[in-house]
């Protein structure tokens, strides 16, 4: 992995939460597990394991505001 700058957090409906990073190099969009949710039962989910980065910041924040209510 390059230089990266972090976008930001998002947390998947199965409890993972995921860091959004930005590579320098390539300007493209990488996504880690940072903390794995306790009920995930995806097999891919594992910490600091590559995931496809979540589509929006539109959605993460409902998921935010989901979890807060
Ligand atoms: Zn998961």
């Amino acid at each position: 992995m390059g230089l990266v700058r972090l976008l930001g957090f998002s947390t998947l409906s199965c409890g993972c939460v995921v860091g959004r990073y930005r590579e320098l190099a390539t300007n493209r969009e990488l996504a880690y597990i940072e903390e794995k949710g306790g009920e995930c039962l995806v097999h891919e989910h594992r910490r600091n394991h590559a995931v496809q980065a979540p589509r929006a910041a539109a959605s993460a924040s409902r998921f935010t505001h989901a979890r807060a209510s």
